[in-house]
């Protein structure tokens, strides 16, 4: 089975932003309607599933969702709705997203986008144009294929690995011996090579080796049973204020009401 994957190198990048284009116009995303909160008008969003941040010297750093290996938003989903694909892509399934979140939480690089303006909201990130691929009707992603400079290309993860090994030993003064991506959180299908660091460019320092699920299981096992302590005793305590409104009111709550049909003793209670 094919293992999709991007390898982008920072060095080759111009910020022309064709990618971020070509992703729109092949989603159909639709114009960004950048909301306060955003760290900046273009950064990801719902209808922004690539863009360009700005790495040290002002260098020009595509991101996008990384699709990890093992992939902590997939493992905090509920429902399945995130779901890992043979091909390494991180897929979604917009049919039975329950918009809980869990997913943006659980993300180590905070990729995932939620559909703020929509009454349906869904989770939207790159999906690594998994259907297409998929299906056949395009050969690779439309970011990659519209790239002038060739700065993120498509390939299968273990040949673009040897690629990037290869430029790195070719120029061994130009790049940072370093694969982003190769190790990181488990290994990721989406890999970078760069002559700057990127810690400050989606690559941040925080990160760990081993793959985040391990990490955010055993805190998802322990919502349900939370949720039901916190719901009883909500439950519990509106009973105690209610009973103690109708006690200050004169009326005598619901069930000492229900004890007696003396009318005086009604009265007394
Ligand atoms: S980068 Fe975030 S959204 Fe993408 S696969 Fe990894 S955990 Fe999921
Ligand atoms: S792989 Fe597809 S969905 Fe992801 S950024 Fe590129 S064009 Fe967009
Ligand atoms: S299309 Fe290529 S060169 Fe232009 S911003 Fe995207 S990755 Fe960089």
């Amino acid at each position: 089975m094919k293992s999709f994957a991007i390898l982008t190198d920072t060095t080759r990048c111009i910020g022309c932003e064709q990618c971020v284009v070509a992703c729109k116009q092949l989603n159909a995303t639709g114009e960004d309607a950048p909301w306060p909160w955003q760290g900046s008008p273009n950064d990801l969003s719902s209808t922004r599933w690539t863009t360009i941040v700005r790495g040290p010297h002002g260098r020009p750093v595509r991101v996008h969702c990384r699709h990890c290996l093992e992939p902590a938003c997939a493992s905090a989903c509920p429902v399945g709705a995130l779901h890992t694909t043979p091909q390494g892509a991180v897929a979604y399934d917009p049919t039975i997203c329950l918009g809980c979140r869990y997913c943006m939480i659980a993300c180590p690089f905070r990729f995932t986008r939620y559909e703020w303006e929509s009454n349906t909201p869904r989770v939207r990130k790159c999906i690594l144009c998994y259907d297409r691929l998929v299906s056949g009707e395009i050969s690779q992603p439309a970011c990659t294929a519209a790239c002038p400079t060739k700065a993120t290309i498509f390939g299968e993860r273990d040949a673009l690995l040897l690629e990037a090994r290869r430029r790195i030993e070719a120029n061994p003064h130009r790049y940072i011996h370093h694969i982003w991506g190769e190790h990181e959180v488990g290994g990721t299908s989406v890999l970078y090579i760069s002559d700057v660091d990127l810690a400050t460019a989606g690559w941040p320092t925080y990160l760990r080796k081993s793959s985040y699920p391990a990490l955010t299981r055993p805190a998802m096992h322990l919502v349900p049973p939370t949720f039901v302590t916190v719901a009883a005793a909500m439950a519990g305590l509106s009973w105690v204020i209610g009973r103690r409104q109708k006690l200050a009111q004169g009326e005598p709550p619901a069930e000492l009401a229900a004890t007696t049909d003396n009318p005086e003793e009604k009265e007394k209670l």
